[in-house]
């Protein structure tokens, strides 16, 4: 499958969407949040460019006629999977570690909640992205 997304998956828009995402953030969250936030949306084309085939532009709309971008893990369903499962797994677990043990009482137990339930909806994500479920 080859996915046309030249607006949001191009890098410039990426990067124009990471720091948009960041300057929200920042309003909330201060410079740190700012940071974590702007570079995890940025994540997003990172990892998209493991797994896409050569079908992400560097400029929106594929403008200039650069290269397609993309490593094509996609073609190797069962690697794809087993990568995207351990992402999942390292996320979640990167996630526990750095809020779980910060937060008290009611904090606490939103807090596995989200992780826990974030982490059923990505791995559910996951099941039907390779299954075509
Ligand atoms: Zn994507």
């Amino acid at each position: 499958m080859i996915i046309h997304a030249h607006y949001t998956h191009s890098l410039i828009s990426a990067l124009i969407i990471s720091i948009i995402a960041g300057l929200i953030a920042w309003r909330f969250w201060g410079k740190r949040g700012s940071i974590v936030i702007s570079s995890v949306v940025f994540s997003h084309w990172l990892l998209d460019l493991l797994v896409h085939r050569a079908d992400m532009a560097i400029l929106p709309r594929a403008f200039g006629n650069f290269p397609l971008l993309g490593l094509g893990l996609w073609k190797l369903p069962i690697i794809s999977m087993g990568v995207e499962l351990a992402l999942v797994i390292i996320g979640s677990i990167l996630y526990y570690r750095s809020l779980v043990p910060k937060a008290k009482g009611n904090q606490r137990k939103h807090a596995i909640a989200a992780g826990g339930l974030m982490a059923i909806l990505l791995i559910l994500s996951l099941v039907t992205s390779v299954f075509g479920v």
